[in-house]
């Protein structure tokens, strides 16, 4: 028996820009990756279009054969372009996005706000950006979120949750019960799940309404049984945040697969090359 739908969702971060080579700057390979992927035919679908394919059984948004972009992190590099003094100009996801979709103008006609092109997995505490703006960046404010409505504006982006603060091991204090760091299985609680997920929907969701607020992609990939089996699926009905929760599992998603664990695929994980990814593609059936 065929699957009624299988399809990759990719994963970059624009964080990720030490060089400027393929396998050193996800700017570099998301560019090339785009000519791949329309090469080989695929059409663009939004993850929520797979969340809600997944939550309602209704599957014929993904006809054919998709690809889904996610972006995690959410610093300004996914919308802005920067200039690096080494590198030099640096395209924001953003720019490469509609440097592509440019050439293909009849998208916007018939996409709306519900099928953006991709999907930034944004981490939504300020205070927590500016320390890891800091630690992570040259701390020249360089993780805002006032690109996130302008994003959504656009049409190309949905602007999704990536947790209240990553529990990033730089950052002096997290949102979690005994300060747990770097580990987002130590996420065990009503109260911390709450915290990080709850909190941070509702803080993306006021600053830029969109049918992504309601996507959350796990920090680090890192899911456990009490989120996935739980949390997410015992969510008291209306007062429900979360439609769908995303791993880095590295698989295709199908009709069969648990939308509180959706698989992705990570540029520089699951493929370091133009090659890998072409493979990966040809591997998808056909439906
Ligand atoms: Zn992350």
């Amino acid at each position: 028996m065929s699957a009624r739908f299988a399809l990759p969702i990719l994963a970059y971060h624009s964080l990720h820009a030490p060089g400027s080579t393929y396998a050193t700057n996800d700017h570099l390979a998301l560019e090339e990756d785009l000519r791949t992927i329309r090469r080989l035919g695929f059409r663009f679908v939004s993850a929520r279009a797979v969340a809600d394919a997944l939550a309602t059984g209704d599957d014929r948004s993904l006809a054919g054969r998709c690809v889904a972009l996610t972006f995690d992190d959410g610093p300004n590099t996914d919308f802005f372009d920067v200039r690096h003094s080494e590198l030099g100009l640096i395209k924001s996801f953003r720019t490469i996005l509609a440097e592509s979709w440019g050439a293909h103008a009849l998208w916007r006609a018939v996409a709306g706000r519900r099928h953006a092109i991709a999907t930034s997995f944004v981490i939504a505490s300020p205070e927590a950006r500016a320390v890891l703006d800091r630690t992570c960046f040259a701390g020249r404010g360089d993780w805002e979120d006032g690109w996130w409505p302008e994003a959504v504006a656009s049409g190309l982006f949905h602007v999704a949750n990536h947790s209240w603060d990553h529990l990033h091991a730089s950052l002096p204090t997290v949102a979690h019960s005994s300060q747990e760091k770097g580990d987002f299985r130590k996420v065990c609680s009503l109260e911390d799940a709450d915290a990080q997920i709850r909190a941070a929907h509702e803080f993306v969701d006021r600053k830029a309404p969109n049918p992504g607020s309601r996507l959350f992609a796990y920090p680090y990939g890192h899911w456990n049984r009490f989120l996935a089996d739980e949390y997410f699926p015992g969510q008291p009905p209306g007062r429900e945040h979360t439609v769908a929760a995303f791993t880095t599992d590295g698989a295709l998603a199908t009709e069969a697969t648990n939308r509180w664990l959706i698989p992705r695929f990570v540029c520089g994980d699951h493929w370091k090359s133009p090659g890998e990814l072409e493979r990966l593609l040809r591997d998808v059936p056909a439906r």
